[in-house]
């Protein structure tokens, strides 16, 4: 039998996998990141092309900070690695009936914090985005957030990492963790190749409760449905004319011309639940009819563009939509990062640096209370 020993063993090489693989290989430890198909494949939630970086959390203060806290990072992989996967193009947050809570919430939470949102009128959104109709106000955030090409940011994490002497094992399929004494002690692979390690750091995304079946918190895979969609007149939807964008109380978000020519527009509702095995690039008539609706209504400049790709992406909900970053209970040298319920993208370099932390000195100076497996984890209708 074959046994490879390391000083942290990490499964899944999702955004977060690949980041704590980063990290920890950086800081000079003896890393493996296992993962069962490739470094965000089809069915992985960091795949395809681009995620929006947005800085609103409704008012909390705690995401708003992580999120900037993860945009240096970001910025300073881009830098070292000679690469412009972010993009600060700024965002711009919509409504269509006033006074919708959560979007002055957050407006409200980013002055708190020092950031100038620019509020526009029903009026100031025609002149400065025409492309838009029937939305009755929001705001702009100037050069602060944007969007990040996620597929190659996190293959190229993965990438680094092996540069830095991580070993990275692509088809490693790990289908049995072997415990003792209240630790895991090592685990194994489809292919029966098995790896022992000082800590193992669960990055399952929606296959955690796979691996982890006991986790108090649940992580319940969720379809969410993206289409990219090729406008007549790309121009008009470029950045700088035009930012991510989010239709708050539609739920519906989008990303300016980034892929083939395409603009993104993606239902952001929480969907039913979904095999992450399933196939996903098949036909959704219900998700096609939904999204041509809000483009009649909300883009319609869009609502006769070809839809050039479609797909069924899966979110890992937690009930309160929060993350789950904590120790497995009973298990003392095992940590899982999961949950991400459709926001998570953004954070990923910096949770994989926070994993990294808590694998090699147990610790890390952000505050984790809320992501915590003992916390009350109530449902919500509605995620950040
Ligand atoms: C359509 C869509 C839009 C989104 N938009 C945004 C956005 O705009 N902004 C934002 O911040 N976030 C967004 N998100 C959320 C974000 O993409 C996710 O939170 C994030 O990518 C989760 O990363 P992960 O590493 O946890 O999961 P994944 O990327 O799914 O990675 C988990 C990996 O673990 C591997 N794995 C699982 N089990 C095993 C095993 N037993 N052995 C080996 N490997 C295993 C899997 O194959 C997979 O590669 C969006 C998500 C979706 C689906």
């Amino acid at each position: 039998m074959v046994v490879d020993v390391y000083d942290v063993v990490v499964v899944g090489a999702g955004v977060m996998g690949s980041a704590t693989a980063y990290w920890l290989s950086r800081a000079g430890k003896r890393v493996a990141l296992l993962e069962q198909f490739s470094p965000a494949h089809v069915r992985a939630s960091s795949a395809d092309e681009s995620r929006t970086i947005r800085y609103q959390y409704r008012g909390q203060a705690a995401y708003t900070r992580m999120v900037a806290g993860a945009v240096k990072l970001w910025k300073e992989f881009d830098r070292r690695s000679g690469t412009d996967f972010y993009r600060e193009t700024g965002t711009i947050t919509l409504q269509t009936r006033p006074d919708f809570e959560p979007l002055l919430d957050g407006y409200q939470g980013l002055c708190d914090l020092g950031y100038e949102p620019r509020w526009l009128d029903a009026q100031d959104v025609r002149r400065e985005f025409p492309q838009f109709a029937n939305v009755d106000s929001g705001y702009i955030m100037e050069g602060v957030g944007g969007y990040i090409a996620a597929g190659p940011a996190t293959r190229a994490l993965a990438e680094a990492a092996a540069e830095q002497g991580a070993d990275v094992f692509t088809d490693a399929e790990v289908v049995e963790l072997r415990e003792s004494g209240g630790r895991v002690t090592s685990v194994t692979t489809r292919d029966g190749r098995t790896f022992e390690g000082g800590v193992f750091v669960a990055t399952a995304g929606p296959w955690t409760a796979r691996l982890l079946p006991d986790l108090p918190v649940r992580v319940q895979p969720t379809a969410a449905r993206l289409h990219y969609l090729r406008p007549e007149n790309p121009a008009a939807y470029e950045s700088p004319r035009l930012t991510p964008f989010s239709v708050m109380d539609t739920q519906f978000y989008g990303i300016p011309v980034h892929w083939r020519g395409c603009v993104k527009v993606a239902d952001d509702m929480i969907g039913e639940p979904f095999d992450p095995d399933r196939d996903r690039e098949h036909e959704d008539p219900g998700a096609l009819a939904k999204l041509r609706d809000f483009l009649g209504r909300h883009m319609p400049g869009l609502r006769d563009a070809e839809v050039v790709y479609s797909k069924t992406c899966t979110y890992s909900m937690t009930p309160d939509s929060d993350f789950i970053i904590d120790r497995v209970p009973n298990l003392d040298n095992a940590l899982v990062a999961a949950g991400f319920s459709g926001h998570g993208f953004k954070f990923g370099i910096l949770i994989g640096q926070i994993m990294a932390d808590l694998a090699t000195c147990g610790r890390t100076g952000w505050d984790l209370s809320r992501f915590r497996l003992d916390r009350e984890a109530s449902a919500v209708s509605q995620h950040w």
